[in-house]
């Protein structure tokens, strides 16, 4: 990891908006915390970075970002623990990842150091923003947009690199029922499903809305050439489990490569819960279900950490999955969860703690 000092620019608030947060009520991603970090790209480099108070900011109309959309993103986490401690799962994943996603945008990746530095100086500047508490955490918001002015279709020769941070409560996620696509894609072969894209989420929300309309919170993507293969779960990567085994599909050019993802799968193996990585067919998962072995559907990210499917739509059929006493989900979550908040000793080396004072 390069850890070099570089310069940053720090201009701080004149005080804190917390008081004005009702944290009972938070609404996910609405409030943002007092500061935010911000790196220009121009003439081919990336300059002085800086982190100033959060606030709006002025750009022309003919900006590229608003027409073409090069614009990508990353979701990561803050936690607390009982101790006052901040801890970052995981965020050298997330930092390859926007590089990744930027690479396949067109967009100039970013140095690893100015990443490191902004982020976890933004995180002391606002770590009151952390709060503890089982399911409470500031959520993380980098992301890169094109500013060049000029409505010519071309990649911008200017880019902004910016974290913002929200905080974010612990919610009962109450199971969600979810439609299996059949007409509509969410990423398609060669295309830019792997990457945090912005456009990917704008054209999930018609097809997430008709789904809506026929009583689903989510659609479950299949893959876009035969509809047949399962492969994501709105935002999420999916695990099915059938019998005692965990099936969830590899990660393509068309599925994004999830942290929690990957994390799951490295705990289920060290709990010796047998987990699958392979493409799976839908009508795999029906027949398990008429043989009663179709246990537990779950989606997995940052956000939600584990969303619970209580049941699903394919072909114009509901299958209703069983309420299960113990199931998988409930276990893997807690697992997770005790490493992001540093009460189990974190075996795999992912907890990373930012020093606040
Ligand atoms: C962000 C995201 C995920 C989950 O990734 P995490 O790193 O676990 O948060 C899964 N699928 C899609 C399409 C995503 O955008």
């Amino acid at each position: 990891m390069n850890t070099k000092n570089i310069d940053l620019d720090i201009t701080k608030a004149e005080s804190s908006r917390l008081p004005e947060v009702d944290f009972d009520n938070l609404t996910f991603g609405k409030h943002c915390s007092d500061h935010m970090f911000l790196c220009d790209y121009k003439d081919g480099a990336w300059q002085t970075p800086k982190i100033m108070p959060y606030g709006p900011m002025q750009m022309e109309p003919s900006a590229k970002v608003f027409h073409y959309g090069q614009a990508v993103f990353e979701g990561m986490k803050a936690f607390k623990d009982d101790n006052e401690k901040v801890w970052l799962f995981r965020p050298e994943e997330n930092f390859k990842r926007i590089n990744i996603s930027s690479k396949r945008m067109g967009i100039p990746e970013f140095p690893e150091n100015y990443f490191f530095e902004g982020l976890e100086t933004l995180l002391k500047l606002d770590s009151k923003w952390v709060k503890n508490g089982d399911g409470n955490s500031l959520y993380i918001r980098p992301f890169v947009i094109a500013t060049e002015n000029g409505v010519s279709a071309s990649p911008s020769d200017a880019y902004r690199f910016m974290i913002i941070c929200c905080p974010a409560k612990a919610y009962y996620s109450k199971p969600v029922k979810v439609l299996i696509a059949q007409e509509y894609s969410r990423s398609a072969d060669g295309g830019v499903g792997f990457a945090k894209a912005a456009g990917n989420y704008g054209a999930q929300f018609y097809p997430t809305n008709l789904a809506k309309e026929k009583g689903y919170q989510q659609v479950i993507w299949t893959d876009a050439n035969t509809h047949e293969y399962l492969e994501e779960a709105g935002t999420m990567n999916v695990f099915f489990r059938i019998g005692d085994k965990l099936i969830t599909a590899p990660t393509s050019d068309r599925i994004l490569d999830g942290v929690t993802r990957k994390s799951l799968i490295e705990i289920a193996k060290r709990e010796e819960i047998e987990v699958e990585v392979r493409r799976i067919k839908v009508n795999e998962i029906t027949e398990a279900h008429k043989q009663g072995e179709l246990k537990e559907i779950f989606g997995s990210g940052t956000a939600a950490t584990i969303a619970y499917i209580s049941g699903f739509e394919y072909d114009g059929t509901y299958y209703d999955l069983p309420n299960l006493e113990k199931p998988y989900s409930t276990h893997l979550k807690k697992s997770l969860q005790d490493i992001q908040y540093n009460r189990a000793k974190d075996t795999f080396g992912w907890t990373r703690e930012v020093k606040t004072t």
